[in-house]
């Protein structure tokens, strides 16, 4: 029996109790569900791209919250969510750096069967990065299984790729009580991880397949757990952002007792608010308890369902939704650091590897709001690699343009920018710089399309009206800043007081206005250039090249050693077009942008305050 904390709910409840075990029923019971989402191999609190502790991340630290919850609750569930071997340094450790040898499995996977987990899911990122076989040592060393509804074999789709879903049987006070767990995955992995997938899965989109499989989870259980790799939007269920993160339609198929929620590294409870059928406070989706717990292990999602069994049949009562955040003072668990050590090691010392030099200070804090030395190294580093690719042959005539984004500018928090002091250079700076193991991909687009690939980056900006007094904040908060693509290689403005669709003016090539009839190579990754962040024209149209196991970090490394010394100072080649408003335009940046302005001397940037998440608002001059 689990503890009652006051007398008058106790005296209660022993009235429904005896009023039930008169009907045959025996007394409700509590089932915790706890689960992880979008863990990335972040083992310890430490960030491997700055090179320095992150007190509030870490499986070790999360392993903790399990634990203190398993000593208060009898009947528990532990579940993943997918996105757990890949992603941190320690990941591409494992993978590349010192691969892991026949047999071995990673240490993620040693630490989760450690900690018993029950389940866990396929993550886009399980399969899109690496050659499948990553995936494989996983599967194979997990003592948990991992399923997935949605992805079947490309040579039979009758067969599953892992087993669509579970059945658990938990014993819950002498009752057996059968827990039926499925999992999806965005059908884009198939976009995004082109080359270790084609031909030999094919994933299905998710609606079709829940609906198909959830009735036939629901009749062989008691209990039905959906571990949606999936976002939650509630934008239409055909486009392209709902059928990558379709929970809010998962949510709506008949018989989910529980929705574990991931893939956009966000906090549910607390975070969607203002959606319909959909109650941020509570943690509910039309109805069903969801919970998504950020990513890094920087919380544990918790779904406490009290359950009854009545006339031989299952049913929750009511639902309790939280998440449990990891603060710096929660205890590293010392189990997943012995795990962990050796590997953890070996990723500091190559992150420590010095590879150059770099004159100028490289960071993202006006990435979104004018070029900048962050964008200027990749788009440069692309470029120089392109150059020489395209020396000769089929495309060497055709001009080379360079697409790169701020990937950690501000939009998750105050200490997510790219922060890479003047001086030495080391594989770490790089990963601050470029955070993913993207692949190179390069793209054959006409000058119009060019324009249409930076009208969806500049949703970066919310639509400005001149004519109003006060402030206005240029910065689209629901935007990613790893979709603010900017181009190098042409010059254009930015008018942010039109439309979106109508803003981006004056883009020329050379001093040539842009045009469908020129054509461009576009130097891009493989995650934009296979549909990601929905840019018209790449999900429209393949990459003319796009060799395997070349990475776009890989190419920063190459260029910074080829050159000794870099010097990413920003061209300038693309700008907010000026105009007169009435009030003041603000932005939200890093609160210590003035430093950074200030050696630089760039003009135009004051700061306004500090904000209540810790961020600094500034005043833009968008005069000239
Ligand atoms: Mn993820
Ligand atoms: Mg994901």
């Amino acid at each position: 029996m689990f503890k009652r904390r006051n007398i008058s709910i106790s005296l209660t409840l022993t009235l429904v109790l005896l009023l039930t075990i008169s009907l045959g029923a025996i007394a409700a019971e509590k089932l915790t569900i706890m689960a992880t989402t979008d863990m990335h191999q972040y083992l310890m609190p430490y960030d491997y791209m700055a090179n320095e502790p992150n007190e509030e991340v870490g499986f070790s630290k999360t392993y903790t919250k399990i634990k203190e919850i398993r000593s208060e609750s009898e009947n528990t569930l532990l579940v993943d969510n997918g996105d757990f071997i890949q992603g941190s340094l320690l990941g591409l450790h494992e993978y590349q750096i010192d691969p892991l040898e026949e047999g071995e499995t990673q240490s993620i996977v040693k630490a989760y069967n450690m900690a018993g987990f029950d389940v866990s899911t396929i993550g886009n990122h399980e399969l899109q990065d690496y050659p499948m076989d990553f995936f494989e040592k996983a599967n194979a060393g997990a003592k948990f299984p991992i399923v997935s509804g949605n992805v079947v074999m490309a040579d039979n789709e009758s067969e599953y790729y892992v087993d669509p879903y579970v059945i658990l049987d938990k014993e819950i006070n002498g009752e057996n009580l059968k827990i039926g767990v499925i999992g999806f995955v965005p059908p884009q992995t198939m976009r995004w991880g082109k080359d270790n997938l084609e031909g030999n899965v094919v994933i299905k989109d998710i609606l079709p397949k829940a609906k198909e499989l959830i009735p036939e989870v629901a009749k062989k259980s008691d209990l039905v757990v959906v571990l949606s790799h999936s976002g939650l939007t509630s934008a239409p269920k055909d486009s392209y952002d709902a059928r990558e993160n379709a929970s809010y339609y998962i949510a709506q198929i008949d018989g989910i007792d529980a929705m574990i929620m991931g893939h956009h590294h966000g906090e549910f409870p607390g975070g969607y608010k203002d959606i319909e059928n959909v109650d941020s406070e509570k943690g509910t989706i039309f109805g069903v308890p969801s919970v998504m717990a950020g990513s890094w292990g920087s919380a544990l999602g918790v779904i406490d369902l009290e359950i009854e069994k009545q006339n031989g049949e299952w049913n929750v009562i009511s639902s309790n939704v939280r998440i449990e955040k990891i603060t710096k003072e929660t205890q590293s668990s010392a189990e997943v650091e012995a795990i962990a050590k050796d590997r953890h090691q070996a990723t500091i010392d190559y992150v420590e590897t010095p590879i150059g030099e770099t004159e100028r200070e490289i960071t993202s804090y006006l990435a979104r709001v004018q070029d900048s030395s962050v964008t200027q190294i990749v788009n440069k580093a692309q470029m120089w690699w392109a150059e020489d690719v395209f020396s000769s042959g089929e495309y060497s005539d055709l001009p080379i343009l360079s697409a790169a984004a701020p990937f950690q500018a501000g939009r998750e928090d105050a200490s997510y920018f790219t922060e890479v002091d003047s001086g030495d250079m080391t594989i770490g700076d790089v990963t601050d710089i470029y955070i993913y193991d993207n692949e190179i991909a390069v793209m054959q687009l006409n000058g119009a399309q060019v324009i249409q690939w930076l009208e969806r980056s500049a949703e970066n900006y919310n639509q400005i009206d001149p004519d109003a007094s006060g402030e206005q904040e240029l910065l689209n908060p629901e935007f990613s800043a790893y979709n603010y693509d900017v181009i190098e290689g042409i010059e254009y403005q930015v008018d942010v007081t039109k439309p979106k669709g109508e803003r981006i003016v004056n883009a020329t090539y050379n001093g040539d206005p842009l045009t469908e009839d020129m054509e461009f190579l576009i130097v891009t990754n493989g995650y934009r250039a296979g549909g990601g962040g929905n840019f018209k024209p790449c999900v429209e149209e393949d990459p003319v090249y796009a060799p395997s196991g070349v990475t776009n970090r890989g190419i920063i490394i190459d260029y910074i050693q080829a050159k000794g010394t870099v010097n990413p100072t920003p061209t300038y080649n693309w700008s907010i077009k000026p105009f007169e408003p009435a009030g003041t335009v603000t932005f939200r940046s890093h609160p210590e942008v003035m430093e950074y302005v200030n050696e630089y001397d760039i003009p135009g940037i004051e700061k306004l305050r500090t904000d209540e998440n810790g961020m600094g608002v500034y005043d833009l001059d968008v005069t000239n």
